[in-house]
Formats: structure tokens, C-alpha cells, sequence
């Protein structure tokens, strides 16, 4: 009989901790975990699914408006913020319970409260002190606000989920994944936006083209974008929020909400009590198995910082699990990992963007715009999609696929798998299409817009 009281302890009930629990109790590991906030973590209850339900609420409100050009009378809809944040968060409140339920229900033990490492093999969680063999570092992240004088005055995502009210004038700080889908979910729901943007165009890392056509989509709904400035000073205006902006510029908003990136959360985890070690934006270190530097210890997920998204989170936690108590030792591939911006439209991506693939050698562009048949009926400005192929010139491959454009998550699902098989721009050629649709034109692209590497 084994002297520790559980065969692998999670910290942290998240998309990966959840996962790996309950598939390693699946197969019959003595497992606890710990969660001091909220089952299902940032995704479910501050994350991926609230956020969905506000991008959805806002879609409502251009459907309504764009419905006489169907031939709807419609009077102009109004917005009820309490009655959208009632429905979003009785939905959260049903996920999160789901969470527990299913850990219960795999047999696993569940502490509700803050963990931290006592030693190599020790756990602190409520007062008691416990052993197990592994264990595991689920323990994700948080936002972070810029350093500058009066960032506590702003907002962060977290926010979004509890405010009373819809701001009337907001400014979004940032130019990734959040700011993005933030300054499209305020604007769609009705407020004045503008975006304070660090480089030249938002979405650094993702392919050009698509960042220059959401820029033009978010010009013509009417959000600002202001590129190239950085906060230096928030403070109190007269109403309001008074912004400091690098060159001088002030602007006046009622929120601000810094979506200015997210840190891991390893401070007073006790890692150093274990012999853990981070890198210097606090990331745990772990290798391809995701072992860390102490080798019965794991992490993965958002702690490790290295591709923040649910379905990597899971993936890797159920590979865990497999690895350790299913006799199935597995490693979940980086690679080929598909990732949709909730924008308005929606930004979709898998694989190498044309950069990437002209520093590995010579490639192939396809490229096409127009404006879906819903669109040309409706006239709705920058609504125009956009779909490119990234094709390597030397075996064929499609190496990488992005879309600007209504449907694009929904459509670049099944193109990953395109992908992750290994398709060539001929596979693509000899597939008929869906008619009529977009996503036709990924089949139909015949010739290359140009060849670049
Ligand atoms: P988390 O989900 O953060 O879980 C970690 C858990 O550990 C938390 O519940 C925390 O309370 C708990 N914890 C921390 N420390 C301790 C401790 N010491 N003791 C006990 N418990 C502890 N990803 C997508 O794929 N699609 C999206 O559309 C998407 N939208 C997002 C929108 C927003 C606004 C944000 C912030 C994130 C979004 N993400 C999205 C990213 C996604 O939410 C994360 O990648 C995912 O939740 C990471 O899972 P995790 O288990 O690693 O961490
Ligand atoms: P991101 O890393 O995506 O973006 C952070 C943004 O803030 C970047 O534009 C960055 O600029 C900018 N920035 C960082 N520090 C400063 C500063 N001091 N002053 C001004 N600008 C600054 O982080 P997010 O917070 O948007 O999201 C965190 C992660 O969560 C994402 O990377 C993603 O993995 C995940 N997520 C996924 C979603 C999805 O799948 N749909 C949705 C939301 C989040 P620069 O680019 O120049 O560094």
C-alpha cells in the first residue's frame, strides 16, 4: 500500500485540471483536486463562454438592424444589459456545477479553497496537510494591467462579466485576442469604442492580411482605433476617466478596460518549497511530457504560457491522464492548433501564416475577398470576407489557412482537419463544394495571388 494519500492532486479546477482529474479517476487513480474560485475556471465562468454569449448578444443587435433589408418591419431594438447578464450568468452557474458533478462522479476528492506546495510531495489546502505521488499545476492565469500611475482606476476582462451597466463611452487598451473581441462585443451592445493599440495594427502574430481587413472592419463599424500609442496615466476626470495616451493624446471614456495580456498564476504557490521553477514571466518550465524541473510534478495549461486556449488546455490534461494511469503515454500536439478572434466578423486561423511560411521556404498565396450574399442585401459596411490559402510550393501542402468573415470559427474547424491530415492544394482542388456558401472558395481558389520565400 502506497504512503500517500492520493495516487496525483490537481491545483487548480480549470479546462486542463478538470480534464485530467477526471479521466485519471476514470481509470481508477486515487485523485483529488483543489479549486479556490470557481469550477471550470476562466473558461466557463470569467472566459471563453460568457464572453461567446455577450459576442452572440451583440450579433442579435445587427441582425435586428439589418432585418428590413429583408423585409422585416422592425422597430430599432433597445438593449436590456441586466437581462443579458441574468441569461449569461444562469448559463455560467449550470457549467460550473456541471464541473463539479463530473469530478464527483469520476470518484475524484474535491477541495473547495486555495492550494499550495508544502513540499516535493505535500499539499496545503484548508488547513490540512497532504501526500501525493504526483501531482499536477493547473493553476492558469490572470489579467494584468499595465505599470503605469492610476491602472487600478481601469477594468480588466474579469470585469466585464459583473458590470451593472453598459459604459457609454469605453476605451480598450490592447490589441490582442481580448481587446479585440471587448471593443467589438461594447460597440456591437451599443457604446461609444475606441482601441489603444501598441503597434501599427492589432493582432501582432497573425497573419497581415487579416490584421489590415479587421482593421478596416472595425473602421467601418465605427470603433476607433488609435495604433502606435501606449497608456502612460489613468485618472479621474470631472465624469469619467481621464486617459493618458504616449504623444500627448487624452482621452475621456467612463470604462477603460486594460486587456493588455494575462500573467500565470504561480505567485505563493510554493514552488520553491517543491524545487519548481518558472521562467521569467512566471510560467512553470516543463518539457514535452510536461513534466516540470521536478519530474513528479506536471503543468500545463495557461500556467505554462505557451498557447492559452481551452481545447489546448484539455487536450493536454487528457494526454496527461492517458500517459499516466491510461497505458497510453501521449503527447498533444502544438502544432496545427486552429484559434478563432470572436470579432465582428470573426477572425479564424490554422497553421503557418504567409511570413511564417516564406522564412521556410518558397509558398504559394491564394487569396480572395467579397461580400457574402447576406451583405450585398443588407449593404452593411465591412462585412467583407476574406480567405487565404498558404500552400508550399515545393510538396503542395496547405500549410496554413485564415479568415476573416461570418462563420469563419465554424468553418475553419473542418479545415484544421484538412490540415492536420496532411492535405495538399490538389486534395482541396478535387473537393466539391457547399453551394451556396463561403466556404466554397477555400475549394475553388485556382490561381495563386502571388508566390513568395
Ligand atoms: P484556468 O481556466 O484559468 O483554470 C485555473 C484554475 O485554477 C482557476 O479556476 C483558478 O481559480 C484555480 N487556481 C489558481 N490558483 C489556485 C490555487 N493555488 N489553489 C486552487 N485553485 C487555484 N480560449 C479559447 O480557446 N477560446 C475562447 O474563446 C477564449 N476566450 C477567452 C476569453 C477571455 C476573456 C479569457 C480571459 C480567456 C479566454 N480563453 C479562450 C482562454 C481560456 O479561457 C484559457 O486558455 C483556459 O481557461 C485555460 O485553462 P486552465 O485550466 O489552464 O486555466
Ligand atoms: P494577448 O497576449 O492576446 O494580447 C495582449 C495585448 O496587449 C497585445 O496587443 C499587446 O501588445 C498589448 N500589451 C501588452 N502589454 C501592454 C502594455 N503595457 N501597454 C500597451 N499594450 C500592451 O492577451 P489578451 O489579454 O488579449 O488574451 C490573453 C490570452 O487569452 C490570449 O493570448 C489567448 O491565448 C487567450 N484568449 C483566447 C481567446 C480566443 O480563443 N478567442 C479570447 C481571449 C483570450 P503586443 O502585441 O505589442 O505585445
Amino acid at each position: 500500500m502506497s504512503d500517500y494519500d492520493y495516487d496525483l492532486f490537481v491545483i487548480g479546477g480549470g479546462s486542463a485540471g478538470v480534464r485530467c482529474a477526471r479521466i485519471s479517476a476514470g481509470y481508477g487513480a486515487r485523485v483529488a483536486i483543489a479549486e479556490e474560485r470557481f469550477w471550470g475556471g476562466t473558461c466557463v465562468n470569467v472566459g471563453c463562454v460568457p464572453k461567446k454569449i455577450m459576442v452572440q448578444a451583440a450579433e442579435y443587435g445587427m441582425w435586428a438592424a439589418d432585418a428590413p433589408a429583408f423585409g422585416w418591419e422592425a422597430t430599432a431594438p433597445r438593449h436590456d444589459w441586466a437581462a443579458l447578464a441574468r441569461a449569461r450568468n444562469a448559463e455560467v452557474a449550470r457549467l460550473s456545477g456541471i464541473y463539479r458533478r463530473l469530478l464527483e462522479g469520476a470518484g475524484a476528492a474535491v477541495f473547495e479553497g486555495r492550494a499550495r506546495l508544502a513540499g516535493p510531495h505535500e499539499i496545503e489546502v484548508g488547513g490540512r496537510r497532504i501526500r501525493a505521488e504526483r501531482i499536477l499545476i493547473a493553476t492558469g492565469g490572470r489579467p494584468s494591467r499595465p505599470a503605469i500611475p492610476g491602472a487600478e482606476l481601469g477594468l480588466v476582462s474579469d470585469d466585464l462579466f459583473t458590470l451593472p451597466a453598459l459604459p457609454r463611452r469605453a476605451v480598450v487598451v490592447g490589441g490582442g485576442y481580448i481587446a479585440m473581441e471587448f471593443a467589438c462585443i461594447l460597440k456591437g451592445l451599443g457604446a461609444e469604442v475606441e482601441v489603444v493599440c501598441r503597434g501599427a495594427l492589432p493582432l501582432r502574430g497573425f497573419d497581415e492580411d487579416i490584421r489590415a481587413a479587421l482593421a478596416e472592419a472595425l473602421a467601418a463599424q465605427g470603433i476607433a482605433l488609435t495604433a502606435d500609442a501606449s497608456p502612460t496615466r489613468l485618472g479621474r476626470a470631472a465624469s469619467g476617466l481621464l486617459l493618458e495616451l504616449s504623444g500627448g493624446a487624452v482621452r475621456e471614456a467612463d470604462a477603460v478596460f486594460f486587456a493588455t495580456g494575462r500573467v500565470p498564476n504561480t505567485q505563493g504557490l510554493g514552488l520553491e518549497a517543491a524545487g519548481v521553477a518558472t521562467d521569467g514571466r512566471g510560467a512553470i518550465r516543463v518539457d514535452e511530457d510536461h513534466r516540470t524541473t521536478v519530474p513528479h510534478i506536471y503543468a500545463l495549461g495557461d500556467v505554462i504560457d505557451r498557447l492559452n486556449l481551452t481545447p489546448m488546455a484539455t487536450a493536454a490534461g487528457h494526454a496527461l491522464a492517458d500517459t499516466l494511469f491510461g497505458g497510453r503515454p501521449r503527447r498533444p500536439s502544438y502544432d496545427n492548433v486552429p484559434t478563432a478572434v470572436f470579432t465582428s466578423p470573426p477572425v479564424a486561423c490554422v497553421g503557418l501564416t504567409e511570413a511564417e511560411a516564406a522564412e521556410r521556404g518558397p509558398a504559394e498565396i491564394y487569396l480572395t475577398r467579397f461580400t457574402p450574399m447576406r451583405h450585398t442585401i443588407t449593404g452593411r459596411p465591412g462585412r467583407r470576407t476574406l480567405m487565404k490559402l498558404v500552400v508550399c510550393a515545393r510538396t503542395r501542402k496547405v500549410l496554413g489557412a485564415h479568415m476573416l468573415g461570418e462563420d469563419a470559427p465554424e468553418i475553419l474547424q473542418g479545415i484544421a482537419i484538412a490540415l492536420v491530415a496532411g492535405a495538399t492544394k490538389e486534395d482541396f482542388d478535387r473537393t466539391i463544394g457547399i453551394h451556396p456558401t463561403a466556404v466554397e472558395e477555400f475549394v475553388t481558389l485556382r490561381s495563386p495571388a502571388r508566390r513568395v520565400g
